[in-house]
Protein backbone atom coordinates (compact mmCIF):
# COMPACT_ATOMS: atom_id res chain seq x y z
CA UNK A 1 0.00 0.00 0.00
CA UNK A 2 1.83 2.96 -1.27
CA UNK A 3 -0.41 5.33 1.65
CA UNK A 4 0.87 3.45 4.19
CA UNK A 5 4.56 3.23 2.74
CA UNK A 6 5.02 6.91 2.56
CA UNK A 7 4.14 7.05 6.24
CA UNK A 8 7.09 4.49 6.91
CA UNK A 9 9.34 6.48 4.81
CA UNK A 10 8.10 9.73 6.69
CA UNK A 11 8.57 7.95 10.04
CA UNK A 12 12.01 7.25 9.52
CA UNK A 13 13.05 10.26 7.20
CA UNK A 14 11.24 12.97 8.90
CA UNK A 15 10.31 13.91 5.50
CA UNK A 16 9.88 12.46 2.24
CA UNK A 17 12.58 12.88 -0.02
CA UNK A 18 12.82 12.22 -3.56
CA UNK A 19 15.38 9.75 -3.72
CA UNK A 20 13.45 7.40 -1.18
CA UNK A 21 10.32 8.35 -3.62
CA UNK A 22 12.34 7.14 -6.10
CA UNK A 23 13.28 4.07 -4.29
CA UNK A 24 9.64 3.20 -3.61
CA UNK A 25 8.99 3.51 -7.15
CA UNK A 26 11.47 0.80 -8.32
CA UNK A 27 10.17 -1.11 -5.06
CA UNK A 28 6.73 -1.13 -6.08
CA UNK A 29 6.42 -0.53 -9.93
CA UNK A 30 4.12 2.14 -9.67
CA UNK A 31 5.15 5.18 -11.11
CA UNK A 32 6.94 7.96 -9.65
CA UNK A 33 4.16 10.54 -11.06
CA UNK A 34 1.51 8.54 -9.44
CA UNK A 35 2.99 8.15 -5.89
CA UNK A 36 3.81 12.24 -6.21
CA UNK A 37 0.25 12.32 -7.13
CA UNK A 38 -0.64 10.67 -3.75
CA UNK A 39 2.28 12.57 -1.83
CA UNK A 40 0.96 16.01 -2.13
CA UNK A 41 -2.62 14.94 -1.91
CA UNK A 42 -2.33 14.21 1.91
CA UNK A 43 -1.87 16.75 4.87
CA UNK A 44 0.60 14.30 6.75
CA UNK A 45 3.07 14.07 4.37
CA UNK A 46 5.87 16.13 3.65
CA UNK A 47 7.80 17.19 0.72
CA UNK A 48 10.55 19.47 2.70
CA UNK A 49 12.22 18.39 5.93
CA UNK A 50 10.36 19.68 8.72
CA UNK A 51 11.13 22.79 10.71
CA UNK A 52 13.18 21.98 14.47
CA UNK A 53 10.26 22.71 16.06
CA UNK A 54 6.25 22.56 14.42
CA UNK A 55 3.57 23.90 16.54
CA UNK A 56 0.39 23.96 15.19
CA UNK A 57 -2.84 25.33 16.82
CA UNK A 58 -5.94 23.64 16.17
CA UNK A 59 -8.45 25.97 15.04
CA UNK A 60 -11.97 25.08 15.19
CA UNK A 61 -15.60 25.33 17.31
CA UNK A 62 -14.45 24.49 20.84
CA UNK A 63 -10.66 25.42 20.39
CA UNK A 64 -11.94 28.87 18.64
CA UNK A 65 -14.38 29.76 21.52
CA UNK A 66 -11.32 29.25 23.89
CA UNK A 67 -9.05 31.55 22.09
CA UNK A 68 -6.58 29.51 19.70
CA UNK A 69 -5.98 32.95 17.14
CA UNK A 70 -5.18 34.28 20.16
CA UNK A 71 -2.88 31.80 21.49
CA UNK A 72 -1.90 31.14 17.63
CA UNK A 73 -0.21 34.83 17.59
CA UNK A 74 1.35 34.37 21.11
CA UNK A 75 2.87 31.02 20.12
CA UNK A 76 3.98 33.28 16.78
CA UNK A 77 5.96 35.31 18.88
CA UNK A 78 7.52 32.67 21.17
CA UNK A 79 8.60 31.49 17.69
CA UNK A 80 10.35 34.71 16.91
CA UNK A 81 12.94 33.97 19.58
CA UNK A 82 14.28 31.69 17.79
CA UNK A 83 16.65 31.89 14.83
CA UNK A 84 14.95 32.22 11.87
CA UNK A 85 12.07 28.88 10.50
CA UNK A 86 13.40 26.51 13.32
CA UNK A 87 10.34 27.30 14.92
CA UNK A 88 7.26 27.40 12.92
CA UNK A 89 3.47 28.55 14.23
CA UNK A 90 0.31 26.99 11.91
CA UNK A 91 -2.93 26.20 12.28
CA UNK A 92 -4.72 22.54 12.09
CA UNK A 93 -8.31 21.55 11.65
CA UNK A 94 -9.95 19.64 14.41
CA UNK A 95 -7.84 17.61 16.25
CA UNK A 96 -10.39 15.64 18.06
CA UNK A 97 -9.72 17.30 21.64
CA UNK A 98 -12.54 19.44 21.68
CA UNK A 99 -12.75 18.77 25.87
CA UNK A 100 -9.28 20.11 26.46
CA UNK A 101 -9.60 22.76 24.14
CA UNK A 102 -6.56 24.76 23.30
CA UNK A 103 -5.57 21.55 21.56
CA UNK A 104 -2.29 22.15 20.11
CA UNK A 105 -0.08 19.41 18.31
CA UNK A 106 4.07 19.00 18.31
CA UNK A 107 6.08 17.93 15.67
CA UNK A 108 3.07 15.99 13.80
CA UNK A 109 3.16 13.03 16.84
CA UNK A 110 2.88 14.92 20.24
CA UNK A 111 -0.79 16.32 21.25
CA UNK A 112 -1.51 18.54 24.25
CA UNK A 113 -4.53 20.07 25.34
CA UNK A 114 -5.62 22.88 27.74
CA UNK A 115 -2.49 25.08 26.44
CA UNK A 116 -1.52 28.29 27.44
CA UNK A 117 1.35 30.70 26.25
CA UNK A 118 3.34 29.53 29.21
CA UNK A 119 2.84 26.44 28.42
CA UNK A 120 3.92 26.66 24.29
CA UNK A 121 7.06 28.22 25.74
CA UNK A 122 7.84 25.26 27.75
CA UNK A 123 7.04 22.88 24.74
CA UNK A 124 8.89 25.02 22.28
CA UNK A 125 11.93 25.39 24.36
CA UNK A 126 11.86 21.65 25.04
CA UNK A 127 11.42 20.07 21.60
CA UNK A 128 13.87 22.87 20.33
CA UNK A 129 16.98 21.33 22.62
CA UNK A 130 15.75 17.93 21.75
CA UNK A 131 14.90 16.84 25.02
CA UNK A 132 11.95 14.44 26.16
CA UNK A 133 7.96 15.92 25.74
CA UNK A 134 5.88 15.60 28.21
CA UNK A 135 3.04 12.92 28.39
CA UNK A 136 0.24 14.49 25.97
CA UNK A 137 -3.04 13.81 26.27
CA UNK A 138 -5.01 10.74 25.73
CA UNK A 139 -2.13 8.90 27.70
CA UNK A 140 -3.72 7.81 30.44
CA UNK A 141 -5.73 4.74 30.26
CA UNK A 142 -9.01 3.97 32.22
CA UNK A 143 -12.16 2.09 32.10
CA UNK A 144 -14.81 3.04 30.13
CA UNK A 145 -17.26 2.80 32.19
CA UNK A 146 -20.08 2.49 30.32
CA UNK A 147 -23.25 0.15 29.13
CA UNK A 148 -21.26 -0.37 25.87
CA UNK A 149 -18.79 -1.93 27.74
CA UNK A 150 -20.49 -5.21 28.26
CA UNK A 151 -16.80 -6.84 29.62
CA UNK A 152 -16.70 -3.69 32.26
CA UNK A 153 -13.15 -3.15 31.29
CA UNK A 154 -12.29 -6.99 30.68
CA UNK A 155 -12.18 -8.40 27.34
CA UNK A 156 -13.91 -11.53 26.76
CA UNK A 157 -14.92 -12.24 23.37
CA UNK A 158 -18.20 -13.79 24.71
CA UNK A 159 -20.49 -12.66 21.67
CA UNK A 160 -18.14 -14.14 19.38
CA UNK A 161 -18.02 -17.20 21.22
CA UNK A 162 -21.88 -17.08 21.81
CA UNK A 163 -22.48 -17.00 18.33
CA UNK A 164 -19.73 -19.18 17.15
CA UNK A 165 -21.69 -21.58 19.12
CA UNK A 166 -24.64 -21.50 16.70
CA UNK A 167 -23.19 -19.22 13.69
CA UNK A 168 -27.18 -18.64 12.19
CA UNK A 169 -26.42 -15.24 10.28
CA UNK A 170 -29.91 -14.61 9.91
CA UNK A 171 -30.27 -15.32 13.70
CA UNK A 172 -27.52 -12.44 13.84
CA UNK A 173 -29.18 -10.14 11.95
CA UNK A 174 -32.44 -10.89 13.24
CA UNK A 175 -31.17 -9.60 16.86
CA UNK A 176 -29.75 -6.60 15.08
CA UNK A 177 -33.14 -5.48 13.54
CA UNK A 178 -34.91 -5.92 16.72
CA UNK A 179 -32.34 -3.27 18.44
CA UNK A 180 -32.73 -0.63 16.01
CA UNK A 181 -29.26 -0.19 15.73
CA UNK A 182 -28.46 2.59 13.65
CA UNK A 183 -24.74 3.89 12.09
CA UNK A 184 -23.67 6.37 14.89
CA UNK A 185 -21.48 7.78 12.36
CA UNK A 186 -24.04 10.65 11.63
CA UNK A 187 -25.75 9.01 8.79
CA UNK A 188 -28.15 6.49 10.45
CA UNK A 189 -28.64 4.22 8.38
CA UNK A 190 -30.13 0.77 10.12
CA UNK A 191 -27.23 -1.72 10.90
CA UNK A 192 -29.02 -4.89 10.02
CA UNK A 193 -29.56 -3.30 6.53
CA UNK A 194 -26.04 -2.55 5.67
CA UNK A 195 -25.03 -5.81 6.63
CA UNK A 196 -27.90 -7.98 5.19
CA UNK A 197 -27.27 -6.02 1.83
CA UNK A 198 -23.36 -6.96 1.66
CA UNK A 199 -24.23 -10.53 2.71
CA UNK A 200 -26.61 -10.87 0.06
CA UNK A 201 -24.04 -8.57 -2.61
CA UNK A 202 -22.98 -10.93 -5.76
CA UNK A 203 -18.71 -10.65 -5.47
CA UNK A 204 -16.14 -11.66 -3.57
CA UNK A 205 -13.50 -11.21 -1.64
CA UNK A 206 -16.04 -9.17 0.91
CA UNK A 207 -14.17 -6.94 3.33
CA UNK A 208 -15.33 -4.92 5.97
CA UNK A 209 -14.01 -1.32 7.14
CA UNK A 210 -14.19 0.09 10.54
CA UNK A 211 -13.69 3.88 9.74
CA UNK A 212 -12.17 5.68 13.07
CA UNK A 213 -11.73 8.71 11.17
CA UNK A 214 -13.85 10.96 13.68
CA UNK A 215 -12.78 14.19 12.05
CA UNK A 216 -16.06 16.45 12.55
CA UNK A 217 -14.69 19.34 14.79
CA UNK A 218 -17.15 18.99 18.06
CA UNK A 219 -16.59 14.76 17.61
CA UNK A 220 -14.36 12.80 20.21
CA UNK A 221 -16.35 9.95 21.31
CA UNK A 222 -14.90 7.23 18.93
CA UNK A 223 -11.63 8.11 20.54
CA UNK A 224 -12.54 7.36 23.93
CA UNK A 225 -14.12 4.08 22.40
CA UNK A 226 -10.58 2.85 20.75
CA UNK A 227 -8.40 3.96 23.77
CA UNK A 228 -10.57 2.50 26.83
CA UNK A 229 -12.36 -0.64 25.15
CA UNK A 230 -10.58 -1.01 21.98
CA UNK A 231 -12.07 -5.22 22.16
CA UNK A 232 -15.42 -3.71 21.35
CA UNK A 233 -14.61 -2.76 18.00
CA UNK A 234 -12.71 -5.35 17.10
CA UNK A 235 -15.11 -8.05 18.43
CA UNK A 236 -17.79 -6.16 16.02
CA UNK A 237 -15.63 -6.32 13.56
CA UNK A 238 -15.46 -9.92 13.65
CA UNK A 239 -18.69 -11.19 13.73
CA UNK A 240 -19.43 -8.26 10.94
CA UNK A 241 -16.98 -10.54 8.70
CA UNK A 242 -18.18 -13.63 9.56
CA UNK A 243 -21.70 -12.59 9.35
CA UNK A 244 -21.27 -11.50 5.79
CA UNK A 245 -18.77 -13.35 4.47
CA UNK A 246 -15.54 -11.32 4.65
CA UNK A 247 -12.29 -12.39 5.08
CA UNK A 248 -10.66 -8.99 5.91
CA UNK A 249 -11.21 -6.26 8.13
CA UNK A 250 -9.09 -2.77 8.57
CA UNK A 251 -9.63 -0.03 11.04
CA UNK A 252 -9.07 3.42 9.41
CA UNK A 253 -7.87 5.26 12.03
CA UNK A 254 -6.55 9.11 11.79
CA UNK A 255 -3.33 9.58 12.34
CA UNK A 256 -4.30 12.49 15.31
CA UNK A 257 -5.06 10.11 17.75
CA UNK A 258 -1.53 7.96 18.17
CA UNK A 259 -2.81 6.76 21.65
CA UNK A 260 -5.82 5.04 19.42
CA UNK A 261 -3.69 3.76 16.88
CA UNK A 262 -1.53 2.18 19.83
CA UNK A 263 -4.22 0.69 21.83
CA UNK A 264 -6.01 -0.85 18.87
CA UNK A 265 -2.85 -2.65 17.42
CA UNK A 266 -2.05 -3.63 21.23
CA UNK A 267 -6.05 -5.19 21.12
CA UNK A 268 -4.85 -6.75 17.76
CA UNK A 269 -1.85 -8.69 18.62
CA UNK A 270 -2.96 -9.94 21.53
CA UNK A 271 -6.90 -11.46 20.33
CA UNK A 272 -4.40 -12.36 16.96
CA UNK A 273 -2.07 -14.14 20.08
CA UNK A 274 -4.90 -15.76 21.43
CA UNK A 275 -6.85 -17.38 18.43
CA UNK A 276 -9.77 -14.95 18.52
CA UNK A 277 -8.97 -14.20 14.82
CA UNK A 278 -6.72 -15.24 12.42
CA UNK A 279 -6.60 -18.24 9.65
CA UNK A 280 -9.44 -20.45 12.51
CA UNK A 281 -11.09 -18.32 14.17
CA UNK A 282 -11.49 -19.10 17.49
CA UNK A 283 -10.99 -22.78 16.76
CA UNK A 284 -14.27 -22.68 14.40
CA UNK A 285 -12.42 -22.85 11.15
CA UNK A 286 -13.62 -19.55 9.71
CA UNK A 287 -10.46 -17.24 8.22
CA UNK A 288 -10.57 -13.21 9.39
CA UNK A 289 -8.08 -11.06 9.29
CA UNK A 290 -7.51 -7.40 10.74
CA UNK A 291 -5.37 -4.79 10.67
CA UNK A 292 -4.93 -0.77 11.34
CA UNK A 293 -4.84 1.85 8.27
CA UNK A 294 -3.16 4.79 9.45
CA UNK A 295 -5.02 7.96 7.77
CA UNK A 296 -2.90 10.29 6.12
CA UNK A 297 -5.49 12.97 6.87
CA UNK A 298 -7.94 15.16 6.08
CA UNK A 299 -11.88 15.87 6.97
CA UNK A 300 -13.10 14.38 3.93
CA UNK A 301 -11.32 11.07 3.99
CA UNK A 302 -14.52 10.61 6.73
CA UNK A 303 -16.36 10.16 4.00
CA UNK A 304 -16.82 6.34 3.12
CA UNK A 305 -15.81 6.70 0.04
CA UNK A 306 -12.54 9.26 0.30
CA UNK A 307 -11.92 6.77 2.46
CA UNK A 308 -11.48 3.80 -0.06
CA UNK A 309 -9.91 6.00 -2.28
CA UNK A 310 -7.04 6.38 0.21
CA UNK A 311 -7.09 2.58 1.13
CA UNK A 312 -6.73 2.01 -2.76
CA UNK A 313 -3.53 4.46 -2.59
CA UNK A 314 -5.28 7.63 -4.49
CA UNK A 315 -6.04 10.56 -3.70
CA UNK A 316 -9.08 10.60 -0.93
CA UNK A 317 -11.52 12.25 -3.44
CA UNK A 318 -15.11 11.39 -2.65
CA UNK A 319 -16.68 9.16 -5.33
CA UNK A 320 -19.82 9.57 -7.04
CA UNK A 321 -22.35 7.54 -5.77
CA UNK A 322 -24.48 4.97 -6.58
CA UNK A 323 -22.41 2.75 -6.77
CA UNK A 324 -22.57 2.53 -2.64
CA UNK A 325 -20.07 0.62 -0.90
CA UNK A 326 -22.17 -2.20 0.20
CA UNK A 327 -22.17 -3.67 -3.75
CA UNK A 328 -19.08 -1.72 -4.77
CA UNK A 329 -16.95 -0.66 -1.89
CA UNK A 330 -13.15 -1.43 -1.02
CA UNK A 331 -11.60 -2.39 -4.46
CA UNK A 332 -14.89 -2.56 -6.44
CA UNK A 333 -16.05 -5.30 -4.04
CA UNK A 334 -18.86 -5.45 -1.17
CA UNK A 335 -17.83 -4.13 1.43
CA UNK A 336 -19.26 -3.28 5.09
CA UNK A 337 -17.98 0.48 6.54
CA UNK A 338 -19.69 1.13 10.11
CA UNK A 339 -18.39 3.41 12.68
CA UNK A 340 -16.60 2.30 15.87
CA UNK A 341 -19.45 2.89 18.25
CA UNK A 342 -22.15 1.20 15.60
CA UNK A 343 -20.08 -1.60 15.57
CA UNK A 344 -18.86 -1.49 19.19
CA UNK A 345 -22.77 -1.67 20.29
CA UNK A 346 -22.63 -5.04 18.52
CA UNK A 347 -21.11 -7.39 21.35
CA UNK A 348 -23.27 -6.13 23.74
CA UNK A 349 -26.62 -6.85 21.75
CA UNK A 350 -25.28 -10.43 20.64
CA UNK A 351 -24.79 -11.27 24.60
CA UNK A 352 -28.18 -9.97 25.89
CA UNK A 353 -30.31 -10.06 23.17
CA UNK A 354 -31.27 -6.79 20.54
CA UNK A 355 -33.99 -5.55 22.68
CA UNK A 356 -31.70 -5.01 25.77
CA UNK A 357 -30.25 -2.51 23.02
CA UNK A 358 -33.46 -1.02 22.46
CA UNK A 359 -35.18 -0.55 25.09
CA UNK A 360 -32.71 1.83 26.68
CA UNK A 361 -33.98 4.68 24.79
CA UNK A 362 -36.82 7.28 26.57
CA UNK A 363 -39.70 8.88 25.59
CA UNK A 364 -40.46 6.52 22.65
CA UNK A 365 -36.77 6.63 20.71
CA UNK A 366 -34.52 3.55 20.17
CA UNK A 367 -31.95 3.22 22.11
CA UNK A 368 -28.07 4.81 23.38
CA UNK A 369 -25.85 6.69 22.02
CA UNK A 370 -22.16 8.40 22.98
CA UNK A 371 -22.08 12.08 22.54
CA UNK A 372 -19.11 14.30 22.85
CA UNK A 373 -20.28 17.72 23.96
CA UNK A 374 -17.97 20.84 24.49
CA UNK A 375 -17.87 24.99 24.50
CA UNK A 376 -19.73 26.28 27.44
CA UNK A 377 -19.77 23.57 29.24
CA UNK A 378 -19.07 22.85 32.61
CA UNK A 379 -17.88 19.58 32.23
CA UNK A 380 -16.94 18.69 28.79
CA UNK A 381 -16.33 15.03 27.65
CA UNK A 382 -17.75 12.00 26.05
CA UNK A 383 -21.20 10.58 27.71
CA UNK A 384 -23.03 7.37 27.02
CA UNK A 385 -26.57 8.89 26.96
CA UNK A 386 -30.13 7.62 25.71
CA UNK A 387 -31.48 8.45 22.71
CA UNK A 388 -34.67 10.36 23.43
CA UNK A 389 -32.89 12.66 26.15
CA UNK A 390 -33.42 16.09 25.51
CA UNK A 391 -30.96 18.76 25.48
CA UNK A 392 -31.82 19.58 28.71
CA UNK A 393 -30.96 16.95 30.46
CA UNK A 394 -27.52 16.62 28.22
CA UNK A 395 -26.36 19.74 29.25
CA UNK A 396 -27.68 18.73 33.02
CA UNK A 397 -25.10 15.46 32.68
CA UNK A 398 -22.40 17.55 31.54
CA UNK A 399 -22.32 19.87 34.14
CA UNK A 400 -24.69 22.05 33.23
CA UNK A 401 -23.52 25.72 31.10
CA UNK A 402 -20.18 26.89 32.10
CA UNK A 403 -20.36 29.67 34.55
CA UNK A 404 -24.13 28.98 34.98
CA UNK A 405 -24.94 31.21 31.93
CA UNK A 406 -27.72 31.06 29.33
CA UNK A 407 -27.79 28.68 26.29
CA UNK A 408 -27.33 30.98 23.16
CA UNK A 409 -27.04 28.55 20.66
CA UNK A 410 -26.32 24.85 20.16
CA UNK A 411 -24.86 22.74 16.88
CA UNK A 412 -26.25 19.63 17.31
CA UNK A 413 -24.23 18.18 14.56
CA UNK A 414 -20.70 19.83 15.34
CA UNK A 415 -20.85 22.25 12.19
CA UNK A 416 -22.78 20.21 9.49
CA UNK A 417 -26.11 21.00 10.61
CA UNK A 418 -25.58 24.98 11.75
CA UNK A 419 -26.45 26.92 14.85
CA UNK A 420 -29.85 26.75 16.84
CA UNK A 421 -30.97 29.39 18.85
CA UNK A 422 -32.24 28.90 22.03
CA UNK A 423 -35.45 29.73 21.57
CA UNK A 424 -37.02 28.60 17.88
CA UNK A 425 -39.51 31.21 16.23
CA UNK A 426 -42.35 28.88 15.50
CA UNK A 427 -42.54 30.49 12.02
CA UNK A 428 -39.24 28.60 11.51
CA UNK A 429 -40.59 25.14 12.14
CA UNK A 430 -42.28 22.82 10.27
CA UNK A 431 -46.34 22.78 11.00
CA UNK A 432 -46.21 19.15 11.96
CA UNK A 433 -43.19 19.83 15.12
CA UNK A 434 -44.57 23.10 15.89
CA UNK A 435 -48.01 21.46 16.61
CA UNK A 436 -46.88 18.67 18.38
CA UNK A 437 -44.30 20.29 20.66
CA UNK A 438 -44.94 23.98 20.72
CA UNK A 439 -48.01 24.99 23.29
CA UNK A 440 -50.87 26.83 22.01
CA UNK A 441 -50.23 30.67 22.90
CA UNK A 442 -46.74 30.52 22.63
CA UNK A 443 -44.08 32.11 20.22
CA UNK A 444 -40.87 29.94 20.48
CA UNK A 445 -39.49 26.92 20.80
CA UNK A 446 -37.25 26.07 23.59
CA UNK A 447 -34.36 24.20 22.12
CA UNK A 448 -33.48 22.69 25.51
CA UNK A 449 -36.70 20.84 25.18
CA UNK A 450 -35.68 18.67 21.88
CA UNK A 451 -35.56 15.26 22.39
CA UNK A 452 -31.90 14.11 20.92
CA UNK A 453 -33.06 11.17 18.57
CA UNK A 454 -33.57 11.11 14.89
CA UNK A 455 -37.26 10.86 14.59
CA UNK A 456 -37.21 14.41 16.60
CA UNK A 457 -34.26 15.95 15.13
CA UNK A 458 -35.60 15.03 11.40
CA UNK A 459 -39.39 16.53 12.25
CA UNK A 460 -37.68 19.41 13.35
CA UNK A 461 -35.48 19.68 10.32
CA UNK A 462 -32.48 19.56 12.28
CA UNK A 463 -29.14 17.39 12.10
CA UNK A 464 -28.34 14.97 14.84
CA UNK A 465 -24.51 13.92 14.68
CA UNK A 466 -22.15 13.02 17.40
CA UNK A 467 -21.14 16.39 18.40
CA UNK A 468 -22.90 18.80 20.80
CA UNK A 469 -21.48 22.27 21.01
CA UNK A 470 -23.18 24.84 22.94
CA UNK A 471 -22.78 28.49 23.54
CA UNK A 472 -23.69 30.97 25.73
CA UNK A 473 -25.22 34.08 25.72
CA UNK A 474 -21.58 36.35 25.13
CA UNK A 475 -21.34 34.45 22.16
CA UNK A 476 -21.07 36.72 18.49
CA UNK A 477 -22.52 34.06 16.57
CA UNK A 478 -21.54 35.51 13.20
CA UNK A 479 -17.92 34.65 13.93
CA UNK A 480 -18.47 31.23 14.85
CA UNK A 481 -20.20 30.94 11.10
CA UNK A 482 -17.14 32.43 9.90
CA UNK A 483 -14.89 30.21 11.67
CA UNK A 484 -16.85 27.30 10.26
CA UNK A 485 -16.67 28.67 6.55
CA UNK A 486 -13.13 28.63 7.03
CA UNK A 487 -12.95 24.93 8.06
CA UNK A 488 -15.26 23.73 5.02
CA UNK A 489 -13.00 26.26 2.85
CA UNK A 490 -10.06 24.32 4.07
CA UNK A 491 -11.28 20.61 3.96
CA UNK A 492 -12.70 20.73 0.46
CA UNK A 493 -10.82 17.75 -1.96
CA UNK A 494 -11.49 20.62 -4.56
CA UNK A 495 -12.74 17.73 -6.89
CA UNK A 496 -15.88 19.89 -7.56
CA UNK A 497 -16.61 23.35 -9.01
CA UNK A 498 -19.10 24.24 -6.14
CA UNK A 499 -17.37 23.25 -3.40
CA UNK A 500 -14.00 24.66 -4.32
CA UNK A 501 -14.55 27.79 -5.52
CA UNK A 502 -18.12 28.43 -3.36
CA UNK A 503 -16.18 27.17 -0.02
CA UNK A 504 -14.14 30.43 -0.91
CA UNK A 505 -16.57 32.65 -1.81
CA UNK A 506 -18.66 31.76 1.61
CA UNK A 507 -15.57 32.97 3.32
CA UNK A 508 -14.85 35.78 1.60
CA UNK A 509 -18.82 36.96 1.99
CA UNK A 510 -18.78 35.78 5.70
CA UNK A 511 -15.75 37.87 6.42
CA UNK A 512 -17.83 41.09 5.22
CA UNK A 513 -20.51 40.04 7.00
CA UNK A 514 -18.30 40.16 10.14
CA UNK A 515 -17.00 43.50 9.52
CA UNK A 516 -20.14 44.62 8.82
CA UNK A 517 -19.21 45.78 5.01
CA UNK A 518 -22.03 43.09 3.33
CA UNK A 519 -23.05 45.38 0.04
CA UNK A 520 -26.88 45.93 -0.46
CA UNK A 521 -28.43 42.10 -1.99
CA UNK A 522 -25.74 39.77 -0.59
CA UNK A 523 -27.08 38.17 2.40
CA UNK A 524 -29.62 36.52 -0.46
CA UNK A 525 -26.44 35.91 -2.68
CA UNK A 526 -25.59 33.90 -0.13
CA UNK A 527 -28.70 31.85 0.72
CA UNK A 528 -28.29 31.13 -3.07
CA UNK A 529 -25.04 29.65 -3.02
CA UNK A 530 -25.53 27.52 -0.36
CA UNK A 531 -28.34 26.41 -1.75
CA UNK A 532 -26.30 25.85 -4.74
CA UNK A 533 -23.69 24.25 -2.98
CA UNK A 534 -26.16 22.10 -1.47
CA UNK A 535 -27.71 20.94 -4.69
CA UNK A 536 -24.45 20.53 -6.59
CA UNK A 537 -22.09 19.30 -4.77
CA UNK A 538 -20.38 15.73 -5.02
CA UNK A 539 -20.60 14.91 -1.09
CA UNK A 540 -21.89 16.03 2.49
CA UNK A 541 -18.93 18.33 2.67
CA UNK A 542 -19.95 20.55 0.29
CA UNK A 543 -23.67 20.21 0.67
CA UNK A 544 -23.51 21.38 4.47
CA UNK A 545 -20.82 24.32 3.92
CA UNK A 546 -23.13 26.41 3.97
CA UNK A 547 -24.81 25.72 6.95
CA UNK A 548 -23.38 27.76 9.47
CA UNK A 549 -23.40 31.03 7.90
CA UNK A 550 -27.08 30.39 6.65
CA UNK A 551 -28.24 29.06 9.84
CA UNK A 552 -26.93 32.51 11.25
CA UNK A 553 -28.76 34.38 8.91
CA UNK A 554 -31.68 32.80 9.87
CA UNK A 555 -31.67 32.27 13.46
CA UNK A 556 -29.42 35.52 14.39
CA UNK A 557 -30.51 38.85 12.92
CA UNK A 558 -30.17 40.51 15.41
CA UNK A 559 -26.03 39.58 15.94
CA UNK A 560 -25.75 39.82 11.82
CA UNK A 561 -27.02 43.71 12.67
CA UNK A 562 -24.76 44.16 15.33
CA UNK A 563 -21.79 43.76 12.77
CA UNK A 564 -23.23 46.76 11.46
CA UNK A 565 -23.25 48.95 14.04
CA UNK A 566 -27.06 48.39 14.29
CA UNK A 567 -27.43 48.91 10.48
CA UNK A 568 -29.74 46.11 9.11
CA UNK A 569 -27.95 44.72 6.06
FE1 LIG B 1 -14.56 17.39 -2.59
FE2 LIG B 1 -16.16 19.34 -1.68
FE3 LIG B 1 -16.81 18.03 -3.89
FE4 LIG B 1 -16.90 16.78 -1.50
S1 LIG B 1 -18.20 18.47 -2.15
S2 LIG B 1 -16.10 15.96 -3.43
S3 LIG B 1 -15.15 17.78 -0.47
S4 LIG B 1 -14.97 19.34 -3.61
Amino acid sequence: MIVQELQKIQERCGWLPVEELRGLSARTGVPLHRIHEVASYYPLYRLEPPPKVDIKVCRDMACHMAGAQRLRAEAGAIASEYPAGEVVVGGVSCLGRCDGAVAVAVNDHHYFTGQTAESIRDLVARAHAGQPLPHGHGEQHGALGFQIDVYAGTPAYQALAKWLSNPDAAALLKELEVSGLRGMGGAGFPTFRKWSAVRGAPGAPKYVVCNADESEPGTFKDRELMLRAPWLVIEGIILAGLVVGAERGWIYIRHEYPECIAAVRAEIARARKLGIFGPDVSGKGARFDLDVFVSPGGYVQGEESALLEAMEDRRGEPRNKPPFPVFQGLHGKPTVINNVETLSWVPGIIINGGSWYREKGVRGAIGMRMVSISGDIAKPGVYEVPFGQTLRELVETAGGMANGRPLKAAGLSGPSGGFLPARVPVAELPAKFAAARVPAGQTHFDLLDLPLDFGACGEMGAMLGAACVVYDDTREMVGQALNAAEFYRNESCGKCVPCRVGGQKLVEMSTELAEGRSPPGRLELIRDLGETMGITSICGLGQVASNPVTSVLRFFPGDVEACRGGRAP
